[in-house]
């Protein structure tokens, strides 16, 4: 099997500016992405911090923009969703769900992946019902949507599903942890209903296939049916494709130039689009003058 000099691992802002990096530098990279290019990004309903774009765009345009620039160096994206990694004798072993690769070095730019909605009861019917993503809602109009959470991506997902919906909001307390902004444009929205001080406890079927959100509010009984239900609680980095020696060992393998994490996959609160795409120009920049060094 052929040997890679490089894998990337996940095809949002992180691994697509890595990939049109090497790419522009010559060097051909395997880009791995198990669902649609444009990872967390493709939930921002607008996007307006991404330099270079003073009127703002959404989320989906901006990697409408980031797949073509790659595109346009020659990045080629596999679609396959990797399943583990392993170091072997200075070439990661790395085994995807249709196949499997080689690669001698990795960008592991893979992101973060949804926290689950803890101390709240699901049936295991309604499981498939429960949304930490808006993209499946995105068509959405007419409904009655329920957004769980009081960060940033709660209130843009609140935002944004209201110019077609009817949001509730549901907070446990009424602080925020989200931009001033966004909570002026929250609380001036007619169609978004903020509540705070709710816990939402369980979720029971409705007939109409939607969600009946029960829990407490400032110690009464609380119940709110919705057609859909979004959780947005909290987000830990992805790293489910990794041994756990691989997870401990990556401070080594950074440092021996071998594996770059790149991304929200590493960047604790610091979790932005642009800091993303620059991680990824990092990486391969870094990548290109080992690779030079070493005559490869
Ligand atoms: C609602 C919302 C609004 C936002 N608004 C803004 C904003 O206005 N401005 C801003 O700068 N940022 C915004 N962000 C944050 C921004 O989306 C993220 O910082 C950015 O997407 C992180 O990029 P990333 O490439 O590190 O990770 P991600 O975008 O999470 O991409 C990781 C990719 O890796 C893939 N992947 C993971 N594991 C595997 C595997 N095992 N095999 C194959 N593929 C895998 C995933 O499918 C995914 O496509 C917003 C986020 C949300 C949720």
């Amino acid at each position: 099997m052929k040997v890679e000099p490089v894998a990337v691992i996940g095809a949002g802002p992180a691994g697509l500016a890595a990939a049109m990096q090497l790419a522009r530098m010559g060097i051909s990279a395997r880009l791995l992405e198990r669902a649609d290019p444009g990872g967390l990004l493709l939930n921002a309903h607008w996007v307006e911090n991404y330099p270079g774009f003073p009127d703002g765009l959404s989320g989906p345009d901006l990697v409408r923009l980031m797949r073509r620039h790659a595109e346009s160096f020659g990045a080629v994206l596999t679609k396959d969703e990797i399943v583990s990694i392993v170091d072997e004798d200075k070439v990661f072993r790395i085994k995807g769900r249709a196949r499997n690769y080689l690669a001698r070095r990795i960008v592991l730019a893979s992101g973060t992946k949804a926290r689950g909605p803890a101390g709240c009861e699901i049936p295991p019917e309604m499981e498939g019902r429960i949304h930490t993503e808006v993209v499946a809602l995105r068509e959405a109009s007419g409904l009655r949507i329920a957004v769980v959470g009081a960060g940033d991506a709660a209130f843009d997902y609140a935002i944004g599903l209201s110019e077609r919906n009817d949001v509730t909001l549901l907070k446990r307390s009424a602080g925020v942890r989200c931009l001033s902004l966004l909570r002026e444009r929250a609380a001036k929205n007619a169609c978004i209903d903020i509540r705070n001080h709710v816990n939402v406890l369980r979720l029971a079927p409705v007939p109409s296939g939607g969600a009946s959100v029960c829990g407490t509010w400032k110690g009464s009984d609380f119940r709110l049916d919705v057609d859909a239900v979004i959780f947005a609680v909290g987000r830990d980095p992805e790293t489910g494709c990794l041994s756990r020696e691989l997870l401990e060992n990556i401070p080594v393998l950074r440092a021996s130039g071998r594996l770059f994490p790149a991304g929200d996959i590493h960047n604790g609160l610091c979790r932005q689009a642009s800091i993303a795409a620059g991680d990824g120009i990092r990486a391969a920049m870094e990548i290109h003058r080992l690779m030079k060094e070493a005559g490869e």
